[in-house]
């Protein structure tokens, strides 16, 4: 089997390559990474002699060509993911998201080559009660979202239009070793131990479901496996908790005041509580293993442990 990861330099790719090649060793693995500010070498260094690697864009044809040509699967991670730099500018969420999606999808159906893409439990929008279906309506509410929903759409049109074999994963928050410091965990984790002001949204009540990323690629290559064509599958973590709760979880495990967080102007459109169904996935064998409290202890240490990591980042 050879599988081409976008976007493997990035924090879920990068854990999805170590998973993958911990679990199928025989597998031949190709990463496709532009390497942008949330691509890293460095997260895949222990596995570089394992792998295959070109640096290049899902933005380019024949780039995404030279990865696809020959390869069973493509999983496609390659995005650019923050919210609130989508909220500054959402033209490389266009670019990337969208039409680098649809030339991944280009290069599937000339290489006839199977794509788990991979997409958000932020398409749905938030919910205050219940929890979300796969069947139920996209509502994408800031423009990182809209994007992701636009490349769903793209990869479900060449289904139906072209035959093409395209599995979708939607996940709620991942968090775990290799995250980049500018989401909220690892950024809490970091501040924290530095003694800085955290900075919190609003009144800090929004609800996120956290999923260790190792469940969280446990479930992809499960879809890879048993998933049916054409079909979606929702991923959570069933860890709900408000963004004040984590932080302060975070603040409590390392030995640290709460007088560092810093309440800030709310995000505009910020959704407030995403929540998904998970019974489509739990019938092809999968539920999430790790609790938050456990989770959220082993990344502390992988931060704590690898500062020579994240250290650079903070500079840029
Ligand atoms: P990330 O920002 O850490 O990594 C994205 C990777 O894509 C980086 O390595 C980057 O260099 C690469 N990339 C960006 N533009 C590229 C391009 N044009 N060509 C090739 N590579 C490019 O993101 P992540 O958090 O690992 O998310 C991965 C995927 O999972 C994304 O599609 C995201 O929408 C989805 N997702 C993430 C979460 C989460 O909580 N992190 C939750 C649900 C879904």
């Amino acid at each position: 089997m050879r599988v081409a990861v976008t976007g493997g330099a990035g924090f879920i790719g990068s854990n999805f390559v170590h998973y993958l090649l911990q679990k199928h060793s025989d597998w031949q693995i190709v990463v496709l990474d532009a390497l942008t500010y949330a691509g890293r070498k460095e997260n895949l260094q222990d596995v570089w002699e394992k792998i295959e690697f070109v640096k290049g864009s899902i933005r380019k044809r024949e780039d995404v060509e030279k990865v696809v040509k020959g390869s069973d699967w493509v999983v496609h991670f390659a995005a650019e993911t923050h919210v609130d730099r989508s909220i500054l500018d959402s033209s490389e969420f266009i670019l990337t998201n969208v039409y680098g999606t649809q030339q991944v999808l280009e290069a599937c159906r000339k290489f006839d080559c199977k794509l788990l893409h991979i997409s958000t439990d932020e398409v749905y929008g938030h919910i205050l009660k219940g929890s979300f279906k796969e069947e139920d309506k996209l509502n994408p509410r800031n423009p990182y979202a809209a994007s992701k929903a636009a490349a769903e759409l793209f990869c479900r049109a060449y289904h139906e239009t072209y035959g093409l074999h395209v599995v979708i994963t939607r996940s709620t928050n991942n968090y775990g070793p290799y995250q980049h410091p500018e989401k909220l965990i690892p950024k809490t984790i970091i501040y924290a131990l530095q003694g800085k002001q955290i900075p919190v949204y609003g009144s800090g009540k929004n609800v996120r479901d956290w999923l260790f990323v190792e469940d969280n690629c446990e479930a992809i290559e499960l879809v890879m496996r048993k998933g049916k064509a054409g079909e979606i599958y929702n991923i959570a973590g069933k860890q709900e908790l408000q963004n004040i709760e984590v932080v302060k979880t975070i603040l409590r495990l390392l030995g640290r005041p709460e007088s560092l967080i810093t309440f800030i102007k709310d995000r505009p459109g910020h959704d407030l509580r995403y929540s998904l169904d998970i019974s489509k996935i739990e019938a092809l064998g999968w539920k999430p293993r790790m609790n938050f409290e456990k989770g959220i202890k082993l990344t502390i240490n992988w931060y704590k442990a690898n500062v020579w990591w994240w250290k650079p980042l903070l500079k840029k």
